[in-house]
């Protein structure tokens, strides 16, 4: 049925909204909140959205909940709460440093976010690197390398197999000149689910004196990342998409570039020493281990939920999860292809190995209008648009290009022309 404008539809919460008996009031925080409903007044909202915030693990909320009392300042007190929090923090980081299979010599930093993380790399990098992404990167993982000064950034065209993409980059590489290079792949889609052969990308990238950073947003909550044995030289993730919604991301892996580079943030924390130097100026020295990063009173709460993540998904097992994912997954593209209607996006092709993370298109439908559609009268919300991939999410819809060679180049507005599509994701997690 053709869905009303949003115009046209109540507003949550109005009383237009609970004549119409498609509202129903939710106790969230203490207050009755309206939200538009299934007409018959159940609410049966499925959030089918994992790829852009997974709902938190039980064992996060419980183990942060339990935390929280006695939450302190890190690495500055000598109290008991202080001593506590400084104690749970690099505890953490040795969690997640094991959930990743870190080198030795790996260090962890915590930042904010992937985005953040991919920054804070970006940041670091020597001066005239190479940096060579793929056009099918998010955007987090595709723009960071522009703001670096000197670098210079190449855009691989979106291969259609993943053989081609380690051939395409082994050329490119090939033909780079002498000088320090990035590679920057991404483990798994968050637009097609697709799975990407990072071993092999990081095989050639290394084959050419390359060093890679895997972008992990995507892969790490469905599947083991173990950096040693897919010999990345960093991983980035988000804990908001590995179950732990606290505000934390981390940065993992080599330690060298971070520890020459100019701190990512100057402030407490960073410093070894401060003094007044000559001409009125300062004399600043820096730490060189982890902390060179994390200035600032760091998110204690998003560290430990993340580190909760990571220990609760190791205990489930994330194999014996990735196998019910596939079932869910089964089940759904089993589902989608009895309408003919719809169209699966895929880069690799329609037996390629995906996490649980899948879009489409359906034919007549504008993508937003479809998804206000299933929220609206099924209470499933999905996500609709270009899933801050827009090169990629061009590719897979026929549109047209941008330029060579340029990354992200013009962006038609979304809504235009059927440049957006329909994304369902979901984990096995919780
Ligand atoms: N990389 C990929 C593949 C993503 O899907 C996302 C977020 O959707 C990001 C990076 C950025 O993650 P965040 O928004 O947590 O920084």
């Amino acid at each position: 049925a053709p869905v009303p404008a949003a115009a046209a539809r109540p507003a949550a919460g109005s009383d237009a909204c609970a004549d119409a008996g498609i509202c129903a009031p939710l106790p969230v925080l203490g207050r009755d909140v309206s939200v538009p409903l299934v007409t018959g007044g159940e609410v049966t909202y499925a959030a089918l959205d994992y790829a852009a915030s997974a709902p938190a693990l039980q064992r996060v909320w419980d183990d942060v909940a339990a935390y929280a009392p006695y939450y302190g300042s890190v690495h500055r007190g000598a109290g008991y709460l202080s001593q506590l929090s400084t104690d749970l923090f690099e505890q953490s980081r040795e969690t997640v440093a094991r959930f990743l299979g870190c080198r030795e010599d790996d260090q962890v930093v915590f930042t904010r976010s992937t985005t953040d993380s991919l920054n804070l790399l970006a940041a670091a990098l020597p001066s005239g690197t190479h940096v060579f992404v793929f056009e099918t990167e998010h955007h987090a993982a595709l723009l960071p390398w522009r703001r670096a000064a000197d670098a210079t950034v190449s855009c691989l065209p979106a291969p259609r197999t993943p053989e081609q993409a380690v051939a395409a980059l082994d050329v490119a590489l090939h033909a780079a000149a002498k000088g320090p290079k990035l590679v920057c792949v991404t483990g798994a889609s968050n637009v097609t689910g697709e799975i990407w052969p990072v071993r092999e990308l990081a095989a050639a990238a290394h084959r050419h004196g390359a060093r890679i950073v895997l972008d992990a947003a995507q892969l790490a909550p469905h599947h083991a990342v173990d950096i040693a044995e897919l010999d990345v030289d960093w991983v980035a993730f988000s804990g908001h998409k590995l179950y732990a919604p606290f505000g934390a991301g981390v940065l993992a892996g080599r330690a060298d570039w971070l520890r020459e580079a100019e701190p990512y943030l100057a402030g407490g924390g960073a410093t070894r020493t401060v003094g007044r130097g000559a001409h009125g100026g300062l004399d600043v020295e820096w730490h060189t281990s982890v902390a060179r990063h994390e200035a600032g009173s760091p998110n204690v709460i998003g560290a430990y939920a993340v580190a909760s993540a990571c220990r609760a998904l190791t205990e489930a097992g994330l194999d014996r999860l990735a196998e019910r994912e596939q079932q869910l997954l089964r089940r759904l593209r089993e589902g989608l292809a009895e309408i003919p209607q719809v169209r699966v996006l895929s880069l690799f092709g329609e037996d390629s190995a995906r996490v649980g993370v899948l879009s489409f298109v359906v034919d007549g439908w504008n993508s937003s209008h479809f998804a206000a559609a299933l929220s609206a009268e099924h209470g499933i919300g999905v996500r609709d648009g270009l899933f801050c991939a827009h090169p990629l999410v061009r590719v897979l819809l026929d549109a047209e290009p941008g330029e060579p060679g340029e990354c992200g180049a013009p962006d038609a507005a979304p809504g235009d022309r059927a440049l957006n599509a329909i994304r369902v994701s979901f984990g096995a997690g919780t």
